[in-house]
């Protein structure tokens, strides 16, 4: 194939990957954005395999063998709740096939001055692809409770992961000035395999998801730096797209849950799991059953129903479907509250719901549900906790300036949980001890079947 129509098949490529991510915007365009940049991707690897630079189409191929088999399986193993540390793993082999294939290209040169540009993108490739590596390692470790979700720290941290980044800066200025041997490409993926674990290990638990954003970003920058060095401009633009996207993420969820990076990356925040301490002697909790709340749905005109974490742990989300179609041929109207950190990934409660064929009309977003609320007759929380926690209003809350969903201001409450224990960010939530809450206590999927048979028998 002649050089000029790879090029052109690459600009083509490139210029569906724009518009496949621009059309991820909503979930309408959605499934569009994602076939047009699969196929997009389809189009690189064709003209890369015709490119004839590359290795044997016979090593080629076993690893596409076992790259598809290890992916089936882990498609129909891996629970949507396990999703995070998923995202994690391939976040992690991502920035480690980047620093590979960046510090490969500089050994295959045999040792010829690979010239400062190509040197330094091979640094960059190698200190952000392993740091990506190492650090989505720790990052799966704690969220699969492998590691403790509590944040590690001792002292002169940052000195020592300082000192560690002072002697990468160092060690990539050498490879510009012409030392690429494996002794210093080694060096260098050592320490940055260091401080991979360094800059993960003081992050509690429950900022995981948000590091994973980060590393994802920071695998997009990677495979940036691996495509400077193998000249190949569509590795720079995908992995441009995947830095930018992941970036950009990464803002959001901090917005979402009113933090700043740095508070994420040095508050050594959550992951304990302790509850602030409260006056329960005093406080009444009011339990209710599937009869009692299946009355005040069936009998409602306006219902908003808030799904968390626990509607992912308990896949409830069928039953949730059913029992809103239910409603709505009773002539009730049902609508979803969606935040945007509900569950432990962004888009978790989207996910969910669009696998059950709940409407995406149905789904209103914070401001909209929040501006709903006074008109509603019940609010019905789905194994949530965090993302309905009044605390959240209060200056001296652990998730002060939170946007919640304003549950406590409909005309009834009823949330759906085990127990009284908290969520993610282990506080206390005073909603359940308020006149107008109801408290469920069942497993969610259970309690929205029993809910769906007494409506059904109203
Ligand atoms: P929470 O973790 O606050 O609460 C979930 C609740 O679900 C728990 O209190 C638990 O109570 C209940 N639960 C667990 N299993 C079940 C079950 N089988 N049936 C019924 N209930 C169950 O979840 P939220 O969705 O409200 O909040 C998400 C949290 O995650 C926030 O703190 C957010 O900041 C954080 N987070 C989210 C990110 C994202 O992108 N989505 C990113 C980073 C952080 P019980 O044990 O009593 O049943």
């Amino acid at each position: 194939m002649p050089p000029f129509a790879v090029e052109f098949v690459y600009v083509v490529s490139g210029f569906l990957f724009v518009l496949g991510l621009k059309r991820l915007s909503s979930p309408v365009t959605a499934p569009q954005g994602n076939a047009m940049a699969a196929g997009a991707m389809l189009l690189a690897v064709v003209a890369t395999l015709l490119d004839q630079q590359i290795i044997s189409y016979g090593t080629l191929a076993a690893g596409l063998v076992v790259g598809t088999v290890i992916g089936a399986l882990l498609a129909r193993l891996v629970k949507m709740t396990a999703m995070p540390q998923l995202v994690a793993v391939f976040n992690g082999f991502g920035g480690g096939a980047s620093a590979l294939v960046a510090a490969a290209e500089l050994l295959r040169e045999g040792g010829a001055n690979p010239g400062a540009a190509e040197a330094g993108a091979a640094a960059i490739g190698i200190l952000v692809g392993t740091v990506t590596f190492s650090g989505s390692a720790v990052a799966f470790g704690k969220l699969q409770d492998l590691l403790t979700q509590r944040p590690v720290t001792f002292p002169l941290q940052k000195l020592v992961s300082g000192l560690v980044f002072l002697a990468l800066l160092a060690g990539a200025v050498m490879m510009i000035l012409g030392e690429v041997g494996p002794e210093m490409l080694l060096a260098m993926g050592g320490l940055a395999f260091l401080l991979g674990i360094l800059l993960v290990i003081p992050i509690g638990g429950a900022d995981m998801p948000v590091v994973v954003s980060l590393l994802n970003s920071y695998s997009g920058l990677a495979a940036s730096a691996a495509g400077f060095v193998l000249g190949n401009p569509l590795l720079i633009l995908a992995g441009a797209l995947v830095g930018a996207a992941g970036l950009i993420l990464t803002q959001l969820m901090c917005r979402a849950m009113n933090r700043s990076l740095a508070n994420v990356a040095f508050g050594a925040f959550g992951g304990g799991g302790t509850v602030a301490a409260g006056d329960e002697g005093e406080r009444i909790v009011r339990r209710t059953g599937a009869e009692e709340v299946a009355m005040l749905l069936g009998y409602a005109s306006r219902v908003i129903i808030v799904p968390g974490y626990g509607l992912a742990v308990a896949q409830a989300q069928h039953e949730v479907k059913k029992l809103t179609d239910l409603l709505r041929k009773r002539g009730v109207e049902v609508v979803f509250a969606i935040h945007p950190v509900a569950g432990r990934m962004p888009g978790h409660m989207n996910v969910l719901l669009a696998e059950a064929d709940v409407s995406y009309e149905l789904l209103l977003d914070l401001d909209d549900a929040n501006g709903a609320m006074e008109r509603t007759d019940v609010a019905v929380v789905v194994g949530a906790n965090d993302v309905v926690n009044p605390e959240a209003r209060k200056p001296d809350s652990a998730i002060a300036g939170m946007p919640i969903v304003d549950v406590d201001r409909a005309g009834n409450v009823v949330v759906i949980k085990r127990s009284l224990s908290p969520g993610f960010a282990g506080i206390d939530n005073p909603l359940f001890y308020l006149d107008h809450t109801l408290m469920f206590f069942s497993d969610a999927r259970e309690a929205i079947s029993d809910l769906a048979r007494e409506v059904k028998e109203l």
